[in-house]
């Protein structure tokens, strides 16, 4: 042990650290004097990046082969960004040169983006997403059968309280390294989201995606319907759908049968509104699916008819025959509809929250690649140079800067890490030839071979887990 207290240099909160202790971020201690990060650096086996993307002989599959692929995880920061990036390992592949250029970058400006599989009403379009009671994100526009939210980004990182700031990290820090984090939805629901699991909405957990809005159910199960029932009503809060209204009805020459829902009708057998948004039937509010029946026509129904109204996922059913005043009363539901009830949930997708990264590699880091920073640019738009993240395949965005977005279910467990300025440490690879490393302005003096990094110490990945 020393009294000596050393600083840390890898990011702008410079920590002064005593012996035995780690910094701020918990990633650096001193040990007996020395500056250590204190996670292994992680090396994914059976491939890696480290392929010659745009050789003839490459087929697609980055993580091919038996080769190792240095991830960042684990590699360090340099700051100031002019230093070179931690480690910059080559390594033959096919008889080409190539480079890998690792770093743990510093993102003031990311975020996530969430994708959540669920029919279930959890907020307004644009409403405030809290972590901790502090505004993190907010619901983005609903995809098909997933509500969407954008979690963090500079605004809320840097741009609030500092205690906005602290939970917007904290957050994005949980949900990056696959852990569960309750969120509350302003004039919404409370949802527990964690990558790779079903979301916990309001203490209840979801089980299927929808297989389709309202009028798709219809489309897809309209044959099998229709020699049992003389009309069948998918409540969705988007699209409900009204089986002999529908186009798919009138093909199978079914016989109008006078019942009509509420909202407004879009299309012949489509309609808008039938009732709020809600956790209920379709995603609405309804719980007593005959609550969105507007009226029945007497001139057009009759005494007998059998009435099928089911949910999207078909969890939610109900039967019933009209009597003899035309209402409908419950019934036993006849087995070939039952079997169909069934088959519709069979066709839902387990529901699931997936955590996408998004960060903006475009500015300062680059420089640790090269001295010319627009070149990494450059060569990434001309996909000389490809991307990746914690090894995950990187979906780099069209126009200006490298807008990065990558999947956190592909990269090794514990890849993110946070400094208290606040911001995300993520770790990302920039992987090309040697040439074209050359050409970029690369740090060429500090290439050094892959057998150099490989020790005893690194933490070794399977390729495809995900551990
Ligand atoms: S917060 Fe972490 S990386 Fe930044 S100076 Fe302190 S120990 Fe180093």
């Amino acid at each position: 042990m020393t009294d000596e207290k050393i600083r840390c240099d890898a990011c702008p909160v410079m920590c002064y650290i005593a012996d035995g202790r780690t910094g701020a971020c918990d990633r650096y201690a001193n040990h007996g004097g020395d500056l250590v990060r204190l996670d292994p650096l992680t090396v994914i086996e059976g491939g890696g990046a480290m392929v010659p993307f745009l050789g003839r002989d490459w087929d697609g599959d980055i993580l091919q082969g038996d080769r190792p692929f240095v991830t960042a995880i684990g590699a360090g920061t340099t700051y100031p960004d002019y230093k070179p990036a931690p480690f910059i390992v080559s390594q033959m592949v096919d008889d080409v040169d190539m480079i890998t250029v690792v770093t743990e970058g510093i993102f003031s400006y990311c975020g996530v983006k969430v994708k959540i599989d669920t029919d279930r009403h959890i907020g307004e379009e644009c409403a405030v997403v809290r972590a901790e009671g502090e505004a993190i994100g907010h619901v983005m526009t609903g995809e098909y059968g997933s509500k969407m939210l954008s979690l963090g980004g500079v605004d809320h990182l840097t741009g609030g309280s500092k205690k906005e700031g602290r939970a917007t990290c904290d957050a994005l820090l949980a949900l990056c390294n696959r852990e569960a984090v309750e969120l509350t939805i302003d004039g919404g629901v409370t949802i527990t989201v964690q990558a790779g699991h079903a979301p916990v909405i309001d203490g209840v957990p979801e089980h299927l995606m929808r297989v389709g809005c309202g009028s798709a159910t219809i489309g897809m199960f309209a044959l099998q319907w229709a020699p049992h029932v003389d009309e069948v009503i998918v409540v969705d809060d988007h699209i409900t759908g009204v089986l002999t209204e529908h186009e798919a009805g009138k093909q199978l020459d079914m016989k109008p049968a006078g019942i009509r829902v509420t909202g407004r009708r879009s299309t012949p057998g489509r309609y808008f509104q039938v009732a709020n948004p809600g956790t209920g039937w379709g995603g609405t509010d309804v719980t007593d699916p005959l609550t969105i029946i507007k009226k029945i026509d007497p001139k057009v129904a009759w005494p007998g008819l059998r009435l099928l109204m089911i949910s999207t996922t078909g969890e939610q059913w109900a039967y019933f025959t009209l009597d003899d005043a035309l209402v409908p009363q419950p019934a036993d539901i006849p087995e070939a509809l039952r079997v169909v009830a069934e088959r519709i949930a069979d066709n839902c997708e387990p529901s699931m929250c997936s955590v996408l990264f998004m960060g903006g590699a475009g500015g300062s880091l680059r420089a640790g690649v090269t001295e010319n920073p627009v070149g990494l640019t450059r060569s990434v738009k001309e996909a000389l140079t490809r991307v990746t993240v914690g090894g995950a395949d990187g979906y780099v965005w069209p126009g200006g800067g490298i807008t990065v977005m990558a999947d956190v279910m592909d990269m090794p467990s514990n890849a993110f890490g946070y400094v208290p300025t606040p911001a995300l440490v993520a770790p990302i690879e920039f992987t090309m030839r040697r040439s074209d490393y050359a050409a970029l302005g690369g740090h060429m003096d500090r290439i050094r071979p892959v057998a150099d990094v490989m020790n005893p110490a690194i933490r070794r990945v399977p390729k495809g887990r995900r551990p």
